[in-house]
């Protein structure tokens, strides 16, 4: 028997002889089992001991709150299992880091260090301390589980603590035996009468008990877990939770999750947490860890935030919300704890982007002053007249310029809004002050689609008073070598005025003569860093970003808190509203009619199959399926075209070309096709799986169409077969807005507002720290975060007062270098 199984065995017959006073030791025994871990597992490299040992372990917190009948039952369970030990069938009896296991013995401690406090062992090679520390440091936590828990992204024991339930099941409801009905979730607690085994038809084991309480039995059964019966015994206390199920009549629980009584309910009993697995990770497996882990690290992560801000704002502490994020004691607490980390996610965010826009504002920008006979000069030769949102934002724009501070504008307007204009316009102030300027779109379909604009925008400048014509270059990957060196010579030299293209902008070789303005368009689809690179072309040149995924104010001013905001929130007068109809999925062949018959009319049409997963291999396969079947047995007589993420770039463009040009009457496509894309003669849009998506998202899908003279339609295929049943009717409603409205802002706050800020996220990941908690709050946690972190921050900007030194260190952290663009 290991030396720590005699001590605690002595120590639990003293606690007996003490009538369970919790007096034994000093401290009591709950403080004492921390340490006797450690030290217990320092003695022994056996995975079937250290496996008792956190058993035992186990059984022995919450061992104060218990009553002298609960603590009596612990104690001699305990005691039977150290017993156990001694028989040499069970576990051999080993001492110390035997001599006759050969292996890979690592040199370590010989004898269990007697005081060592109960942090684990920090590794040999890097110390570094407890959170940031290796999760093999753990003990129970084999090399085989550090490679396994590697696919959750989990390294340090840091990660596992913020490795969190995406849910939990409430067992927290005891029933008797009695009260038991078919089909319904339950805890119950009760005693084994029987545990017997026997063979399914199938030639597994069948373990099956039959477990009582003071109402009544039922007979609750686990397939292939033959030993099982061991740990059943006759007269065992047990909890156990599952799903009433039904067998010959009778009421039964098929595979319930169970345990003894007297451990602190992990498993049942309670609201589980259920998180997410990976191959070779129970679940069991995992909640015992996280319980182990929650418990002696929780209260030993320090807290960034001061407690002063936490009590104004009824946060929880940090200890307290990780603990009850993990283990909560009910779903009110739940929530708090969501709400405190999701905050902490957000400040940092939020911190980040101020830190970000100072280091910006404190760089000496090149002034670009307003020349006003050329602009109305401009204005004045559109076929239009700019909308009153448009004029607005001109007027931002132009005014940043002027001024002496670099431009880091967001200019934010739905598709069709008329954004490009106004980019024109400021490139022609550059012009006018003799800078370059460079816009840069995030695909050569894009880019190209830019330059032609600009170019017939800008084509009668000298017309208006400007001292020499305009010279435009277009750069792309998909340039010779021999054309991309002329555009390469012509910006050095400042022989071209404006360069439109693609991220070949931004590789080395590309140098500017006296870059002034850098625009980035769909900047979505750019990361923070790309932002910065082209940035970084010209000395400190003015920038401005645009973007046409409408985002509401509230997270626009945190996702993009580093800059300001210019909105175009009308439509150019005249546009017709796209036609849109929800439609079941019975309702589709009704949908190809329709199509066939606007391409009899002379229109195009998009078939849209974008799936919710990220996956550009399942997506395009889904496609290409639908693709090959639409092709054959609905439309043989169209021309069909394809558009996937796999493609080759050179392939999809030449296929977007034909569309563009009319060749092809229907673009099947996954979600590639470009936000930005102008074909006038598409005119419906039809999307396969629609009520997957959010409002704003299947706003940005409609946006493809409706770009021309005439009306355009919109169908949205329902994977309903009908609308009546509950959960269709609720997702309707919903998406019902859809219908009503073509404002992509509206949508956008309804968005945030049924959905979280979660769904807005994913479309800045390139520049953005992973985020855990966003998809899990709501507008109030951001709004409270921002707030407090402008307070923060207009009282402390650089957080170095000794409260904010710890927010400091996690902010650095959080970013790693991502913010320091400069
Ligand atoms: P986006 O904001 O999506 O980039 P564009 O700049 O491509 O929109 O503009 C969409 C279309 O609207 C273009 O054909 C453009 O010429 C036209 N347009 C822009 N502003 C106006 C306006 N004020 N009145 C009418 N048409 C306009
Ligand atoms: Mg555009």
């Amino acid at each position: 028997m290991l030396p720590a199984f005699e001590k605690l065995s002595k120590i639990l017959r003293l606690e007996q002889s003490r009538d369970y006073q919790d007096q034994a030791v000093i401290g009591g025994l709950e403080k004492f089992v921390a340490h006797w871990r450690t030290t217990a597992r320092a003695e022994t490299q056996d995975p079937a001991l250290s496996r008792q040992i956190d058993e035992i372990a186990d059984l022995l917190s919450g061992y104060a709150a218990r009553d002298q009948e609960g603590r009596a039952r612990t104690v001699s369970d305990i005691l039977a299992r150290l017993e156990q030990t001694l028989t040499p069938a069970s576990a051999p009896p080993l001492r110390k880091p035997s001599p006759h296991k050969p292996g890979p013995a690592k040199p370590t401690a010989p004898t269990p260090a007697p005081a060592k406090p109960p942090a684990p062992p920090p590794p040999v090679e890097r110390p570094c301390t407890g959170l940031d520390a290796a999760v093999t440091t753990l003990p129970g936590i084999s090399t085989a589980y550090a490679t396994r828990l590697r696919h959750l992204d989990i390294t340090t024991v840091r990660d596992l603590l913020y490795h969190f339930p995406h849910r939990y099941d409430d067992y927290s409801t005891l029933k008797p035996i009695s009260h038991l009905e078919y089909g319904e979730e339950t805890t119950i607690i009760g005693t084994i009468w029987e545990t017997t085994t026997r063979r399914s038809r199938g030639g597994g084991t069948i373990v099956s008990s039959i477990v009582a309480d003071a109402s009544g039995t039922i007979e609750a059964v686990w397939f292939n877990q033959p030993y099982l019966v061991r740990q059943l015994r006759t007269g065992r206390r047990i909890v156990l939770s599952g799903k009433v199920d039904e067998y010959l009549g009778r009421l039964t629980l098929q595979s319930p999750a169970w345990e003894p009584l007297e451990r602190e309910l992990i498993h049942t009993g309670r609201l589980v947490p259920i998180y997410p697995l990976t191959r070779g990770i129970s679940a069991r497996w995992m909640r015992r860890l996280m319980k182990r882990v929650v418990d002696h690290w929780a209260p030993r992560t320090p807290d960034p935030l001061p407690e002063k801000i936490c009590e104004r704002l009824g946060l929880l502490d940090l200890c307290a919300a990780l603990q009850q994020m993990h283990f909560p004691d009910d779903q009110k607490a739940a929530k708090e704890a969501r709400h405190r980390l999701s905050f902490d996610e957000f400040l940092l965010i939020q911190l980040g982007m101020l830190r970000q826009r100072q280091q910006w504002r404190n760089q000496q920008g090149i002034p670009l002053p307003r020349n006003q006979p050329l602009l109305d000069a401009f204005v004045a030769s559109l076929p239009f007249e700019l909308t009153p949102a448009q004029k607005r934002s001109l007027e931002q724009i132009v005014t940043d310029l002027e001024g002496d501070k670099p431009m880091s504008r967001l200019l934010q307007g739905d598709v069709g809004s008329g954004k490009t204009v106004v980019a024109a316009a400021a490139m022609l102030m550059a012009l006018a002050a003799g800078k370059q300027s460079a816009l840069m779109a995030p695909t050569e379909i894009l880019a190209e689609q830019h330059y032609r604009t600009i170019a017939k925008l800008l084509a009668t400048a000298p017309e208006w008073g400007l001292d020499r014509p305009v010279s435009i270059a277009f750069l792309t990957g998909g340039l010779r070598r021999v054309e991309r060196r002329k555009v390469y010579t012509a910006l050095a030299s400042g022989a071209a005025d404006i360069v439109v293209g693609t991220h070949a902008l931004i590789q080395k070789h590309v140098t500017f003569k006296d870059l002034g303005l850098a625009i980035v368009d769909e900047q979505h689809r750019f990361g923070v860093a790309q932002r910065a690179m082209l940035r970084g072309k010209g000395g400190t040149p003015h920038v401005l970003v645009m973007s046409a995924t409408p985002i509401p104010r509230s997270l626009a001013l945190t996702l993009y808190g580093d800059l300001d905001i210019s909105v175009i929130d009308e439509l150019p007068p005249g546009r017709k509203p796209i036609q849109t109809r929800w439609l079941l999925r019975r309702e589709r062949e009704r949908a190809y009619s329709f199509l066939r018959s606007q391409v009899e009319k002379g229109r195009q049409a998009f078939i849209l199959f974008p799936l919710v997963e990220e996956s550009d291999k399942v997506e395009a396969k889904a496609a290409v399926e639908e693709y090959e079947r639409l092709k054959e047995s609905i439309f043989p007589d169209l021309r069909l075209g394809l558009l996937h993420g796999r493609m080759k770039v050179k392939e999809k463009d030449a296929v977007m070309d034909r569309f563009h040009d009319g060749e092809i009457d229907i673009l099947v496509s996954t979600s590639v096709v470009e936000v930005g894309i102008d074909v006038p003669n598409a005119a419906v849009m039809m999307i396969e799986g629609a009520d997957r998506f959010g409002l704003a998202q299947l706003h940005q899908f409609r946006g493809r169409v409706g770009r021309g003279p005439h009306q355009s339609y919109c169908l949205l295929l329902s994977d309903a077969a009908s609308p009546d049943d509950p959960q269709t009717k609720a997702t309707w409603e919903r998406l019902k807005a859809i219908e009503d409205t073509q404002d992509g802002f509206v949508l956008a706050e309804k968005d945030l507002e049924l959905r979280g800020p979660g769904d807005f996220f994913g479309l800045r990941q390139s520049g953005l720290p992973a985020l855990r908690l966003a998809s899990l709050s709501n507008v109030r946690v951001l709004e409270q975060a921002r707030a407090e972190a402008q307070a923060i921050f207009a009282e402390d900007p650089t957080l170095n007062r000794p409260e904010y030194r710890l927010l400091q260190e996690q902010l650095d952290q959080f970013w790693q270098g991502k913010n320091d663009l400069s």
